[in-house]
Order: structure tokens, then C-alpha cells, then sequence
């Protein structure tokens, strides 16, 4: 284990400023905090976090990350509170320690890797700060590389598995080849033992063939190099069992033919040189076609740059060359970490230091539009999106402000239209739920469809809505072929005429329907007047009745004889609109009639109000009357006039009495004032006629008030 001095020696040696004082804090508040906790390894837990800044010093990170680092499982695993860690750090530290505790969160939620891109992304969106991801990855990485001391075989491989589809794909957009690959190899051999054990054989073999040739040949062409005067360094080194083996399964070679395991490093100091380099190589070796990549014209999406080539080498072996200049190599290796080593250029306050990390994000997320300014390290990344879990442990996107339903309908339509409830990290909630990052969701069905009016106010995705829309109006056209139905069997009666519909199809034609239902369904809405209909079969019925008027007025009338078929007000679906006139303010208990308000819905009016009898309108009158089951808390506006004695104190008595009755003031208007009463018109609400009543004789009542009546 890293000793504090030697991790603090290791930090100095890039960053004289560091900050020593908080260090050595964190050092020994992480060591008491873990106290005598164990690894499976058996070793002291403490050194798990000190391994871990220490990879990151390795990187030459800032000691925010470090400390960082050392405190990173302090409140995921002991009784420390993240409270604690801001008293004792600060902000800075106490933000990039949650944000770690967050991402280890979602460790090991999901077996589903065919979302593996979901979970990247979801681990982006949580991390918005650049530094919370580059723990993790440290964290991942000590991990990966003490494994083998966990005794459960499954358990390695799941981790091997989460690790190579989620964290490694990471450090490789984050541009960290040496982390990547190191990732790789340890992965390899935890989920592939035999095939790696095959490739390593293959390997010692070779080896064994000349075993100088890999310093043979970093001789050979460092000479060739120095002798055209070219100042060079050349790396050589082994190719790794698993890229061995990715390059066997891409270029479909078997092991035997397998013969270029050696792969150079040609490093230089600047880019015309990387060039004169390549010239004098193919000058002097052959190269093998199709294996030059220039990736210093043109780089990798992740910013990767360098010169490949494939030569017949010294002593005729296959070999692989990269060339490239020193700030490049630091680059590849240590990707977005590379920044940090130039930090003082950071400090420049023109904006410039924040190019880097635009183009990290570029990056990480080559969908993502240009942003404007980028905080200092902020992520922020898919901040459009929310990322959810499944009960099997499937992670579903949805755009931000995704509510359950939206969830339920991205799943399955069946799965939205029978949703009943929802249960958010195994608790209930309500269906107007904004979805977090990371919740685990799971919609309760019932066994029918329950789609309702307003769950479109309980979604907001397109899909989620238009299958609420759909479904409500094929519903409400059922109802409006319902309601033609009754309509026109009500005529009927009217006209003491039976009924048979069969007749009906003989005049579809002439109302320009292709069936029965349809014509209903333009009676409900308003669209054709049972009168036409009567007609259209009866033409004499025309002759009898002189004018559309009188039949209306004769249904209202007549519709105490025929209240058995009236329908019900409330007793109708939700969707379809329900208008109280204006005029008159119907509430429950009035006798009311109702007509069909062309495409709009019902239109209902107090029996004998006067705006009915002066209409010169041609309507459908509905015989309507109130559903006894209507909900008693629902509100009804009624209008009173009131005439009020003019004392002090009257107002307030009047208002009193209103809400003694409980009773709200809607709208409130005096319409006279004189020297003894003043007039007032008030709105109030009401549940229905007996509630009305109560109150006009209570007002009654009051020596203040001098009159009450309905409007
Ligand atoms: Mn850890």
C-alpha cells in the first residue's frame, strides 16, 4: 500500500502547489473512517482508496480528485454522512464525493449489456462533473486489477462483463488507451480463460523462436533512424493476449498464421518529423498494403492521432510501427488526464482553457449540439434525458420530465392502457411522478383498460399521448352513438311512430353515411337533427308540424312521459364536454334540458329558461336529468341577487352566513347603491338545489339582508 509521504512525493513531483494540509487530512480521516474493515483480499480496506488516488496521481490529476479519491467510499460504506465530509472538506470535495457515491449506486444493477449505450449514458448524465467519472474509472480499475480474490466465480464475471461493455468503452471515448486496454486484458481472463490460455501458449511459442528480437529490432531501427540524423525514442513491446485476439476475430485469422505480435513505438518531436520517419522506413522495409492509417491528418473520433504502418521489418518479421510526436503519445495514454498535466495553462481566464472539454464532450456524445459556455469541468451531458431502470433491470431512455406513463407506454401499449399505479424504488407513488435518473420503475396493470381524460396531462411523450388521444376518441364517438341513438329513439316516441332500424338504411345515402352506427354517431354530435331524420322516412310529418320550434318545445314538454330514456348528466364519460349554460346556471336538482351543441358536446339549460324560448336556433333537445350518485363535492356555480340593508357590517354578515354554509364567493358585483340598500350580484358555489336552498333562507334569515332571490 501507498504510504501518505510517498503518495503526497508522487503528487509534488507534478504539482508543487499541491494542497498538503487537506491531503494528509483526507489520508487520515479516510484510514479512521474505514477503520478495521477488510477487503475480500483480506487486506486493510483503507488501501483500496489510497490505490486509487494513487492511480490518479499516477495521471497527474488535481488534489480535489485525489482527496476525492481517498474519501470516495466513505459514504457508501461506513456510518459517515456526506454532512460530515462537506464540514470537514468543503463543498468542492463533498459534491465529487456524492457524485461518486451516485455512480456506485448503479453498480451491478443491470445483466442487460444490449443497453450497454444507455448505461454509459446514464452514468454521464450522473456524473456532471468530468473528475466524479475518472474516480469511478480509477475506482473500476483497482478493482478489476484485485479480482481474482473474489472467491465467487459468477460474480467475477458478471463484474468482468459490466466492466468491459460499460467502463471500458468509457476511457476509450474519454481517449484513456492505456486504461482501456489494461481493463481489457484483465477481462479477458476472467471471461475467457481457455481461449486466453490458448493465445498466451501461441505467444511463448514464438517467443521462443528468437528470444533477442524484440531488442534486436528496437537496435535496428534506432540506428537507421540516428543515421538520417533523426532524433528519435523507439518503444517496443509484446501485443496483449485479448488485442491479439479482438484483431483474430476482425481480420478472421487463425492462431497458426498468427506471426505479428510485435508492435513499435516510434516517438519524435514533431508532426514533419513523424512524416520523414515513414519515408525512410518504407524506403528501406517493405510494407504490407492496406495496413497504412494516417490518423495525424485524419484523427479518431476521440482525438487519437498517430501514424500506423505494417512492415516486413528486420530479420523479415511482420511488425507493427506507430509513429508519433511526444504530445500525441501523452495524449493516447492519458486522454482527457493529459490536461491536467499542462494545468497552468488552465488558468488562463480568455475561455480558451474550456476548449478541451467541449471537445471531450464532442467526444463522448457526437449527436450533442455546440454548446454555448461550458463550466469549468461540468458535464451536463444528456441533461435532455432520463435514464430509468425496468424491474428486469432494462434501461429505458426517456426525454426529461418522462412521467410514469410515458415509462408504461414506451414498454408496451398494453402495458400504458391497463396501467393502474406505479410503484418508484419499490414504493408507491403517484402517476405525476417526475421520473430521476436511475429510478427503478414498475407499472401496476390491472386486467381492463383504464385509460383516462386526463392522463394526458400524465404523460408527455408523443407516443404516450396519442395512444391516450386515440383510445378517448373512439370511446367518446361510442358514446356519441349512444346518445344519437337515444336521441332519435326518442323522436320516435315523440311522433308516436315505432321504431325500426332496419328503415334507417334505406336514407344513409342521404346523409351521406356508409352504416347505421355512423348515422348515430352524427345524431350524438349534433351534426343531423332527428327532426331531418323523422322527415326523410315520413315525408308527411313535414305537412303536420309547421315549424322546427314547436316540435322542440313539444319534446320538452313531453319529456316528463319519456324521463325513463333520459340521460344521465355525470353518468356520461368524463371526455365528453358537459356544458351549464350561462344564462341560466343549472345544478343538480333544477329540472334541466339539454341539446347537443354541433361537434362541441351537451349543452345544458335550466327547463324554462327564458334564453330557450326566444332561440330561434333548430336544435336537438336531449331529455337530460341529474345522476343521484353525482359526487356531493362537486361545485356548481349559482348566481343570487341580493338586497343588502346599507349598514356597517352588512357585507361581512352576508359573507359569514356564505361560508358557514360552505360556500365560496365566485364573482361578486353591486349593481345599485342608494342611501338605505345596496344590490349585489353574486356567483357562489353549490353542490346542487338543497344546498342552494339552505342558503338563500339562511340569508333570509339575517335582519341585514333585505332580499335574496335567483337569478
Ligand atoms: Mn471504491
Amino acid at each position: 500500500m501507498l504510504r501518505q509521504f510517498e503518495l503526497l512525493e508522487k503528487i509534488k513531483s507534478y504539482d508543487p502547489e499541491v494542497e498538503e494540509k487537506a491531503l494528509n487530512k483526507a489520508y487520515v480521516y479516510a484510514m479512521r473512517a474505514h477503520g478495521s474493515q477488510l477487503r475480500e483480499s483480506g487486506a486493510p480496506y483503507f488501501s483500496h482508496p489510497v490505490e486509487v488516488a494513487g492511480i490518479l496521481a499516477d495521471m497527474r490529476f488535481d488534489s480535489s480528485t485525489i482527496i476525492t479519491a481517498l474519501l470516495h467510499d466513505i459514504v457508501e460504506d461506513t456510518n459517515i454522512k456526506l454532512k460530515e465530509i462537506t464540514k470537514n472538506f468543503g463543498n468542492e470535495i463533498s459534491k465529487l464525493v456524492d457524485g461518486v457515491t451516485k455512480l456506485s449506486k448503479l453498480e451491478g444493477r443491470s445483466d442487460n449489456f444490449n443497453q450497454a449505450e444507455n448505461f454509459r449514458k446514464l452514468l454521464l448524465a450522473t456524473s456532471d462533473d468530468l473528475r466524479v467519472l475518472m474516480v469511478k474509472l480509477a475506482d473500476r480499475l483497482h478493482n478489476m486489477r484485485t479480482i481474482n480474490y473474489i472467491k465467487d466465480r459468477n460474480k467475477r464475471k458478471r463484474i468482468a462483463k459490466e466492466t468491459m461493455e460499460i467502463y471500458a468503452p468509457i476511457a476509450e471515448r474519454m481517449g484513456m488507451q492505456e486504461i482501456r486496454s489494461e481493463l481489457d486484458e484483465i477481462c479477458f481472463e476472467v471471461i475467457e480463460p481457455s481461449v486466453r490460455e490458448t493465445i498466451v501458449k501461441r505467444l511463448n511459442l514464438l517467443r521462443s523462436q528468437d528470444e533477442n528480437i524484440l531488442k534486436k529490432t528496437i537496435l535496428q531501427l534506432s540506428e537507421l533512424l540516428n543515421k538520417n540524423n533523426i532524433d528519435s525514442k523507439v518503444y517496443g513491446r509484446e501485443k496483449k493476449p485479448f488485442s491479439i485476439w479482438k484483431k483474430m476475430k476482425i481480420k478472421s485469422v487463425n492462431l497458426s498464421q498468427l506471426s505479428d505480435i510485435l508492435a513499435f513505438k516510434i516517438i519524435v518531436d514533431d508532426i514533419e518529423v513523424c512524416y520523414s520517419v515513414l519515408g525512410i522506413l518504407h524506403n528501406v522495409y517493405s510494407y504490407v498494403p492496406g495496413r497504412f492509417k494516417d490518423y495525424i491528418s485524419t484523427p479518431k473520433p476521440n482525438g487519437y492521432q498517430s501514424i500506423h504502418t505494417t512492415l516486413i521489418g528486420p530479420m523479415n518479421r511482420r511488425i507493427e510501427i506507430q509513429i508519433k510526436t511526444k504530445k500525441m503519445n501523452e495524449q493516447a495514454d492519458f486522454g482527457v488526464a493529459a490536461h491536467w498535466i499542462y494545468k497552468d495553462k488552465l488558468k488562463v481566464k480568455d475561455g480558451k482553457q474550456y476548449k478541451w472539454i467541449r471537445q471531450i464532450l464532442d467526444i463522448l456524445d457526437q449527436s450533442r449540439e455546440p454548446e454555448e459556455f461550458l463550466e469549468y469541468t461540468k458535464l451536463q451531458m444528456y441533461n435532455d434525458q432520463v435514464f430509468v431502470f425496468s424491474p428486469k433491470g432494462d434501461l429505458i431512455a426517456l426525454p426529461i420530465g418522462a412521467m410514469p406513463l410515458d415509462f408504461a407506454f414506451s414498454l408496451h401499449t398494453d402495458i400504458g392502457s391497463n396501467c393502474i399505479g406505479v410503484k418508484i424504488n419499490n414504493s408507491i407513488k403517484p402517476l405525476s411522478t417526475k421520473l430521476k435518473n436511475g429510478d427503478q420503475v414498475e407499472i401496476l396493470c390491472g386486467n381492463k383498460i383504464s385509460i383516462l381524460p386526463s392522463w394526458l396531462n400524465l404523460s408527455s411523450t408523443g407516443k404516450a399521448k396519442a395512444c391516450i388521444k386515440r383510445f378517448i376518441h373512439n370511446k367518446e364517438d361510442d358514446e356519441f352513438v349512444k346518445l344519437g341513438k337515444k336521441m332519435l329513439l326518442n323522436a320516435f316516441k315523440i311522433e308516436s311512430i315505432s321504431f325500426n332500424e332496419k328503415t334507417l338504411i334505406s336514407i344513409l345515402e342521404d346523409f351521406k353515411v356508409s352504416s347505421v352506427k355512423n348515422l348515430y354517431l352524427k345524431i350524438g354530435q349534433g351534426h343531423v337533427l332527428t327532426s331531418e331524420i323523422v322527415i326523410a322516412l315520413f315525408p308527411e310529418k313535414k305537412l303536420i308540424k309547421q315549424s322546427k320550434k314547436i316540435i322542440l318545445l313539444n319534446q320538452v314538454k313531453k319529456r316528463r312521459e319519456i324521463k325513463k330514456s333520459s340521460i344521465l348528466l355525470k353518468g356520461l364519460i368524463p371526455g365528453m364536454t358537459i356544458h351549464y349554460a350561462n344564462c341560466c346556471h343549472p345544478i343538480p336538482g333544477d329540472d334541466v334540458v339539454a341539446y347537443i351543441s354541433s361537434g362541441k358536446g351537451l349543452m345544458v339549460h335550466i327547463e324554462n329558461c327564458d334564453s330557450l324560448k326566444s332561440t330561434k336556433k333548430k336544435y336537438d333537445f336531449v331529455n337530460v336529468s341529474w345522476d343521484k350518485n353525482l359526487n356531493n363535492s362537486s361545485n356548481f356555480i349559482s348566481s343570487l341577487n341580493v338586497v343588502l340593508s346599507n349598514k356597517i357590517g352588512s357585507l361581512g354578515n352576508l359573507t359569514s352566513i356564505l361560508s358557514d354554509n360552505k360556500s365560496n364567493i365566485r364573482n361578486l358585483k353591486i349593481t345599485e347603491r342608494t342611501n338605505d340598500f345596496f344590490k349585489l350580484n353574486i356567483d357562489i358555489d353549490v353542490s346542487g338545489l338543497e344546498h342552494l336552498n339552505k342558503i338563500i333562507v339562511s340569508l333570509r334569515t339575517s335582519t341585514l339582508i333585505q332580499n335574496v332571490t335567483r337569478l
